[in-house]
């Protein structure tokens, strides 16, 4: 009921062009729209479920005619005619080669990708949050009538089967506060307790990268190991994620980068400092509203907005906010 009320207000909020006014609003104040995006492939997972090629060409459309294309680049230029955005992706899918790179092509849109340098080309197994949506996706599935231990707690799985994805997140806020090799044995000793192999997804190569990036692609850091940046204690671990992700990169492509884009948004003053140090010039997070912020050292700081596979106009409407400005009137 809620959500067919949710679509009746969404869709007369549409007809009468609120997205046109919101936009036009961005646009007076001079604010940059930055997209987050990550996965554009037909594959369906109830958890990270990717944004489906034919949706993701209706989003071209709809910003080909409002918005002016913009690289991370490009950012402290003067703005034109029409409001200025930004195509961002994460994590370095081989989806981007096959389902992405022929539309940007195709209308010759700048664009950014930030890769995971040790899960480039498959190198080094998948990132940790795969692995949680892979455990999941069984839960909802087999419906499994167990226990799901963590920090000393016992979760029944039977207790949160019809609000899974409200226990997803709790986890998943849980494992963002570990060390990085910690949350990876906790995932791995939970794979094995459900005695499932994961099946890895393609990623891109460099070849790939390389070739993207003849194309108006601007590639930057998903660090390392996609670890989460806030929860790293060590200096030499953050010099890894950090340093090391952004060299590889380099030796890779044959260029300097400049963009870090934290795992998961994740990011804290602490973090910001050790990215101005480490070289980077754009720290790209995620964010209720798109904005900019000059940081110290000549740093900038972009929020981007995280799309989700959801239906064109509630798309539309998130890329314009409706959604987080609503939240905001929303009774506690
Ligand atoms: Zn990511």
């Amino acid at each position: 009921m809620r959500n067919l009320l949710k679509a009746a207000v969404f869709k007369s909020l549409y007809f009468i062009d609120v997205q046109g006014r919101l936009r036009n609003k961005k646009h007076r104040e001079g604010r940059i729209t930055t997209l987050c995006l990550h996965r554009i492939s037909s594959d369906n997972d109830h958890f990270f479920d990717p944004i489906k090629p034919e949706r993701f060409e209706q989003l071209i459309q709809y910003v080909l005619k409002h918005y002016e294309v913009i690289s991370v680049d490009d950012v402290h230029s003067n703005p034109g005619k029409k409001p200025r955005l930004i195509l961002s992706f994460d994590d370095g899918y081989y989806d981007f080669y096959s389902n992405v790179l022929p539309v940007i092509k195709h209308y010759s849109l700048p664009s950014n990708h930030n890769v995971v340098t040790d899960i480039v080309n498959g190198k080094q197994g998948v990132i940790w949050t795969e692995k949680l949506n892979f455990l999941f996706n069984y839960f909802v599935e087999k419906k499994p009538d167990d226990l799901l231990q963590l920090g000393g707690v016992d979760y029944s799985l039977k207790q949160y089967q019809s609000t899974l994805d409200g226990f997803y997140i709790t986890i998943l806020k849980k494992l963002f506060e570990l060390e990085h090799n910690d949350r990876e044995t906790v995932l791995d000793a939970w794979l094995t307790k459900f005695n499932l192999k994961i099946i890895p997804k393609r990623m891109m190569n460099w070849a790939e990268i390389n070739e993207c990036a003849k194309h108006g692609v601007t590639f930057g850091s998903h660090t390392k190991r996609h670890c989460v940046l806030t929860s790293i204690k060590s200096e030499a671990e953050m010099g890894e994620e950090l340093v090391e992700s952004k060299a590889e990169i380099e030796k890779n492509m044959g260029r300097k980068i400049s963009i870090l884009a934290p795992p998961n948004g994740l990011c804290d003053d602490a973090v910001l400092k050790k990215a101005s140090l480490a070289g980077y010039k754009y720290v790209l997070g995620i964010g209720e509203h798109s904005y900019m912020k000059n940081m110290a050292e000549g740093m900038t700081f972009l929020s981007r907005l995280n799309l989700i596979s959801e239906p064109q106009q509630d798309m539309i409407l998130r890329i314009e906010e409706l959604q987080s400005n609503l939240r905001k009137y929303r009774p506690v």
